[in-house]
């Protein structure tokens, strides 16, 4: 049996079940190829059996971590293993590893950077550590360095002398980071309401932006960082002020050494996606948006809570009429 395989079955029949009901009741999009007892891929729409719960099949359905696991997140979705490790590999990386970069220019407790020192024009490698208590230590290996310039170094730098330091030059591509906090909003999303809101099509676009990281698809500035955001504010909650229409993922992401916590703005209809976000970037830092929470509501089990969820996106779809 492959690993975590009890887990990855409990939420395949939620998930499966879910779709069933949607179904039942023709509450699935008409571009959803729906196959019975089979579970889509969040992210590229494919379908899997449960047979692809065995790490035998060729594309096997994979825990999806969100926020991404370095982060502090857990697992509570299916994607497939493509999916899965494309994302890793391509987005979440970008978004681990500038929030460890900023922590290690903070110098913040926890860390561990290589880095270059420059003192009296010598410049060596070394690996500088700050402990949880805060103090600083750097090591200096024989390793990577020259042995003569290394001792030289050591002996010309005393106890309170001034060294430059030159971090490792940065790997983070600064749209993928982004399109990494879209990704944990939307899994988020998908964990919170399963089917009955991801299927929708103002989706679409950001699946569109999942599959295609290096793309400019969804429009920039959907993302904040506050410190106003409060731990009970976490979830996906529907954003209640007027003007704006959206949901607003609120999640914490947590190295070794800090904590933040990031909001990021999901659609409710095509149409408005685009202006919302506008709205939202024009706004001051701590924006004071109104939120109410349906997240206590149960989409799983209840087809009255899932049929609210797909009719009012749909509502929200539908071209208007001028009378
Ligand atoms: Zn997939």
């Amino acid at each position: 049996m492959s690993k975590g395989f009890d887990k990855r079955k409990r939420i395949f029949d939620k998930y499966v079940s879910q779709l069933k009901k949607l179904n039942e009741n023709n509450l699935l999009p008409d571009f959803i190829k729906y196959k019975e007892d089979c579970y889509i891929c969040p992210i590229c729409l494919n379908n899997f059996s449960e047979n692809d719960l065995k790490d035998v099949s060729e594309n096997m359905l994979t825990l999806e971590d969100a926020p991404p696991k370095s982060l502090g997140g857990r697992a509570t979705t299916l994607t497939c293993k493509t999916c899965n490790n494309r994302c890793g590999h391509e987005i979440d990386y970008h978004l681990t590893e500038r929030l460890i970069e900023i922590d290690e220019r903070a110098f913040l407790p926890n860390i561990k950077a290589k880095a270059r020192f420059t003192h009296n024009g010598l410049k060596i490698q070394g690996e500088l550590n700050v402990d949880s208590k805060g103090n600083i230590t750097v090591i200096h290996d024989k390793k990577n360095n020259h042995p003569e310039k290394l001792e030289k170094y050591v002996k010309s730098t005393g106890k309170n002398d001034i060294v430059d330091i030159e971090f490792k030059p940065s790997r983070v591509d600064k749209h993928r980071l982004e399109v990494a906090l879209l990704k944990t909003a939307y899994i988020l999303a998908f964990e919170h309401y399963g089917y009955s809101l991801i299927l929708s099509s103002p989706y679409n676009i950001i699946r569109k932006q999942l599959i295609n990281p290096e793309a400019e698809i969804y429009p920039e500035g959907f993302w904040t960082k506050q410190g106003s955001f409060k731990p009970e504010q976490e979830g996906v909650h529907l954003i209640a002020s007027k003007g704006f229409e959206g949901f607003l993922a609120i999640f914490l992401l947590k190295t070794k050494s800090s904590e933040n916590r990031f909001g990021v703005y999901l659609p409710v209809s095509e149409r408005s996606t685009y202006d919302n976000i506008k709205r939202l970037k024009e706004q001051e830092a701590g924006f004071g948006l109104k939120m109410e929470s349906y997240m206590m509501n149960d989409y799983f089990g209840e087809i009255g809570n899932m049929k609210l969820m797909v009719n009012f996106i749909k509502e929200k779809n539908t071209p208007q009429q001028c009378i």
